[in-house]
């Protein structure tokens, strides 16, 4: 034990993809480890340093106050230049591609990030790296370096098992072409999980992204595991498929972003100074003066696009359904003039300020899903978001738009019942166009989880007893804080397995 005790920390190198939803729950679980004691780096670019650096910041100020590190910051930031690659000075994340040529570019940058990876490896010896899985090429280079690669996706593990089936069996190609509401069954699952053929990724249509979808799945299985941003009363038969049939090893650490909830509660003080919006503190101190459970909160994350027509849509919705309400638009996408989409008489309703608020820019999420006032949260089911709105007990009104976020949906609505669905029914990423959903069906999804009767009280019920088993995932002797000190353990054995 004393010759345990005289060993440098674990040291765990974090390498997330370049967009804040890989970016964030990195960040988030690099502070859970560091606050049990490992040293973390993060290795990235210098504007996705900068997505995380104030919440970085924070969890090390959190360390040195509870005298987890006197001098040295368990966390540390390793800044590397984006490959020269053509693009524009300052386009080196996803939320900032805007045409095909540019993401193509982006993508062939990402790859060359080997070269500083390998460095660092060489260089640092890392006990483990926690590399995303879409740098699939990290697989052999961790390999070539003897430190054991942990994947990390960013995804529910009921998403990883419907898109393993989709890369297994691609059912989508026995379904009629020219029919985009056929059924689609996903094989093999422990639920009967059904989709339309609309709402999924069309592999003949994308050749090139299922080639990559097969060799990223190709290194996660040559790796040493996976850490998922989930916890073990969530999802339990998916947990037992990835064990038995994907035959892989998993450990469950989320919800990460609760672990700093109370840091990001801190910080939503300061905004300005950690990148929010100057929107963020007059909304904090708007839904102050709100009820509890009166505001439905309305946000994309930071990839989705929402055409004009489906933005006069939403805002008509949101008026409809007579509940308050704080929207966040242009989390990174949407700069259309207001004078294009906005309704008759939408902008007198926020004159008033008393119905809604919009938000541009960045909103402190974790702090708003957590506010009283806060009832419902209109959401695309980005894997980051939706556990956000688990964590804070909020139920959802579902609309997804492309990625694992039509599974996320099927999740939220069919196997955990803490969410209704507007009916999206298009697998479209952000460049491409989808049909307009009509803004009585988003007032009517609202009205079904915010509003009286059996279905919304029931929903709200099961949401709230969710979040509980989320924030008790996390305690000390909880099952998420029991995989962290386990990998923790199994890493450092792994070191010098005669003394440990
Ligand atoms: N987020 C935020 N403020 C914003 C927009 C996004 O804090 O204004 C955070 C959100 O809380 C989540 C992440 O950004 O942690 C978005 O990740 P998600 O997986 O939900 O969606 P993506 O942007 O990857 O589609």
């Amino acid at each position: 034990m004393a010759v345990k005790d005289e060993q440098p920390p674990l040291h765990i190198l974090f390498f997330p993809f370049l967009a804040p939803g890989h970016l964030i729950p990195a960040a988030d679980m690099a502070a859970l480890f560091a606050a049990r004691g490992a040293k973390c780096t993060i290795l990235t670019t210098p504007l996705n340093a900068a997505v995380i650096r104030s919440a970085v910041d924070r969890a090390n100020d959190a360390s040195a106050a509870s005298g987890g590190a006197e001098r040295v910051p368990a966390i540390d930031i390793a800044v590397v230049p984006f490959p020269d690659v053509g693009l524009p000075p300052g386009v080196e994340s996803g939320p900032a591609l805007s045409s095909e040529a540019d993401r193509e570019k982006f993508f062939r940058g990402s790859q060359l990030l080997r070269e500083p990876f390998d460095r660092f490896l060489a260089e640092h010896k890392p006990d483990a790296v926690v590399s995303d899985s879409f740098f699939d090429w990290s697989a052999d280079a961790a390999a070539e370096h003897g430190v054991p690669r942990l994947t990390f996706l960013g995804s529910s593990m009921f998403a990883r098992a419907c898109s393993s089936s989709m890369l297994r069996h691609n059912p989508v190609e026995a379904a009629p072409e020219d029919d985009p509401d056929a059924p689609v069954l996903l094989p093999g699952l422990p639920h009967r999980v059904v989709l339309r053929r609309s709402q999924m990724m069309d592999p003949k249509k994308r050749p090139d992204k299922w080639a990559f979808f097969q060799s990223m799945n190709a290194a996660d299985d040559r790796s040493y595991g996976e850490v998922f941003n989930s916890f073990r009363d969530l999802e339990p038969e998916y947990l037992e498929h990835y064990e038995t049939v994907l035959g892989r090893r998993a450990w469950l650490v989320g919800p990460v972003a609760l672990a700093s909830k109370e840091l990001a509660t801190r910080g939503a003080a300061d905004s300005g100074s950690n990148g929010l919006s100057p929107d963020a503190g007059g909304c904090l101190r708007w839904l102050d003066a709100r009820p509890a459970g009166s505001v439905v909160y309305v946000s994309f994350g930071t990839l989705s696009h929402f055409s004009p027509p489906e933005l006069r849509e939403l805002a008509r919705g949101l008026d409809m359904s007579g509940k308050n309400f704080v929207w966040v638009v242009g989390g990174g996408a949407d700069d259309t003039e207001e004078s294009e989409w906005m309704p008759d008489g939408f902008a007198d309703l926020l004159a008033r300020g008393d119905r809604g608020v919009i938000i541009r820019g960045w909103a402190p999420q974790m702090v708003i899903l957590n506010h009283a006032a806060v009832g419902g949260f209109v959401t695309h089911c980005g894997w980051n978001s939706t556990l956000e709105a688990v964590s804070a007990g909020v139920p959802m009104v579902t609309w997804p738009r492309y990625a694992d976020q039509f599974y996320n949906e099927k999740l939220v609505v069919e196997l955990l019942g803490v969410g209704v669905g507007v009916g999206s029914t298009d697998y479209a990423s952000k460049l491409e166009a989808r049909r307009v959903i009509a803004g009585e069906v988003v007032a009517e999804a609202i009205g079904r989880v915010m509003g009286e009767g059996e279905e919304a009280e029931a929903i709200r019920e099961r949401a709230r007893v969710l979040g509980e088993k989320a924030r008790r995932a996390v305690e000390k002797g909880g099952s998420s804080y029991d995989d962290v000190g386990r990998l923790m353990d199994e890493l450092m054995a792994r070191r010098s397995p005669v003394n440990v």
